[in-house]
């Protein structure tokens, strides 16, 4: 008889990724069921014609994160992708012509902010210094445990750092405290919007982004980034797991708070001992488990979560090459509107700010015959489950005319476009209310008290990914699916 535990992971982004990788190689045979053709999630590549562009995540950090994965168990993660550091990576253009490079050199960093503004150089060593202690305690206290219950907030050194990582303070706050110009504030608050919140909400803590930008790199990955996903796929699958694509799961079976089987839209029933939820938790938990089997986790409570940011995005495939940087971020008139009607008022900034990413500029090769423009602009969350009226292509040409007024004109050289909007996102990968990140961190609560890693109902039921501890961003959903994992070995 095989006395071989068995594990499930529903959905195979990068998060069941990382679970499944972990949880194979320490003894469970592992099974993924991801509905979509692909894995990897809101990480995979999207081609057009000769152009190859990357969804999802295109700014990585924390590298070393991913290639943990792949060397705790045994392997070389040279070997499956390579990350190019990019020193100077973003280049943010205000509205009155004026930029700012964003660089991890920070002699270089400290000559642009010196353009720009004196007093803000001369803090900036300080800046750093602040950063870096706010990323320390995150990492020692929040970013490598599992959260299953509220037991778990119940420890004097956690609520020590809790308190020391400025949680009364909002981020844009904290950056007036360095920086003077109105322009360089607004470059270092979008960091907000990397965990898809707003910096006139959202808690200091989140100074840490500035951090891995600037201390630690950002950085690219040769191939694209979707050959991380690629990577630990063939990691996963040499490995032994099992990777089922096209299979949806549609509902789970619990018997005394256990969840037995789930079952799959093909009709097949998969029994294990233990189960990881990939899929966004607050869609997937209530649509596959009946509201009396988690009455820790009732729906209305699914309601009182604030789904972070959405995006609108247009991948333009052009003849042309431009004079882009990698990065390039071109800020809007009314940024702080633009925070207020998206989180506020559900709509669309007037004026937005819209970044652009062109990975063909670090790397040719992914656009052969012209660039790669991945077109970004800040998204309202969706009102409600329900599909909403929305006029695509009207707002791609707003897009195109909003850059047009910056002084990059698109259309003339465009070969082909795919739009992804918030309802793509929430039909594709069931992202709650087409969010990027999962729950959004303007509020104290939906920053330090997430979901749960754990259901507090059926016992043999963890949570991975971006609505769970430790956050959204592609490096935090790779961390919870490790320590999901070795919760999980731990236990078994
Ligand atoms: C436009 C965009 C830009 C982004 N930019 C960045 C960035 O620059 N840097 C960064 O770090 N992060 C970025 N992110 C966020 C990052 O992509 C996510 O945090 C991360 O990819 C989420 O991984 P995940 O595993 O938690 O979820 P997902 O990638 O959503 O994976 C969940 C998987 O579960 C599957 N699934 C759901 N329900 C079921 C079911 N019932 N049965 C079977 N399968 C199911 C889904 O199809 C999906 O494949 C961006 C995201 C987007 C969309």
């Amino acid at each position: 008889m095989n006395t071989q535990k068995q594990a499930v992971v529903i959905g195979g982004g990068l998060a069941g990724l990382s679970a499944a990788i972990r949880l194979q190689y320490e003894g469970f045979q592992t099974t993924i069921l991801e509905k979509n053709n692909d894995i990897g999630g809101k990480l995979h590549e999207v081609s057009l014609g000769t152009h190859r562009f990357d969804f999802g995540p295109n700014t990585i950090t924390m590298p070393h994160v991913f290639q943990s994965v792949l060397s705790d168990v045994g392997e070389n993660p040279d070997n499956y992708f390579q990350f190019v550091p990019l020193e100077t990576h973003t280049k943010n253009v205000f509205e009155d012509g004026s930029h700012l490079y964003f660089s991890s050199n920070h002699e270089k960093m400290i000559d642009e902010l010196s353009r720009l503004d004196a007093q803000s150089a001369l803090n900036y060593p300080q800046y750093l210094k602040e950063v870096k202690k706010l990323y320390q305690l995150a990492n020692h206290h929040f970013f490598h445990r599992t959260f299953s219950s509220w037991k778990d907030y119940l420890s004097i050194p956690l609520a020590k750092s809790m308190l020391s990582a400025k949680p009364m303070e909002n981020l844009d706050h904290f950056h007036r405290k360095f920086f003077k110009d109105e322009r360089i504030i607004r470059a270092f608050n979008r960091y907000a919007t990397y965990i898809g919140s707003s910096p006139y909400n959202a808690p200091a803590t989140f100074g840490l982004i500035g951090h891995l930008e600037m201390g630690d790199g950002v950085y690219y990955t040769k191939g694209g980034n979707a050959q991380i996903a690629a990577g630990f796929k063939n990691a996963a699958e040499k490995l032994g797991v099992t990777i089922l694509c096209n299979e949806e799961v549609i509902k789970g079976h619990a018997v005394n708070k256990q969840l037995t089987s789930v079952e799959t839209l093909s009709g097949e029933r998969y029994h294990a001992d233990v189960f990881v939820l990939n899929g966004d938790l607050l869609t997937q938990y209530p649509r596959l488990i009946n509201e009396s089997d988690r009455p820790s986790f009732s729906n209305k409570k699914v309601d009182s979560y604030e789904p972070s940011i959405s995006a609108f995005v247009i991948l333009a495939a052009t003849s042309e090459r431009f004079d882009l940087h990698h990065h390039q971020v071109y800020f809007g008139n009314e940024v702080k509107q633009e925070f207020n009607d998206i989180f506020k008022k559900g709509l669309y900034g007037t004026d937005p700010t819209i970044y652009l990413c062109t990975s063909s500029k670090t790397e040719p090769s992914m656009s052969p015959d012209g660039d790669n423009l991945f077109i970004l602009v800040n998204a309202p969350p969706l009102k409600n489950r329900n599909n909403e009226m929305f006029d695509r292509m009207e707002m791609e040409q707003r897009i195109y005319q909003h850059l047009e007024a910056k002084g990059l004109s698109i259309r003339p050289s465009l070969e082909q476009s795919k739009v992804v909007d918030p309802q793509t996102l929430a039909n594709n990968y069931y992202a709650y209310r087409g969010a990027l990140y999962g729950v959004a961190s303007n509020r104290r609560k939906d920053t330090f008290l997430r979901p749960y890693n754990r259901s507090q109902d059926l016992h043999n039921l963890f949570f991975a990914g971006g609505s769970t501890h430790p956050g959204g961003g592609s490096p935090m959903v790779v961390l919870s699916g490790q320590n999901v994992a070795k919760r999980i070995i731990q236990e078994y």
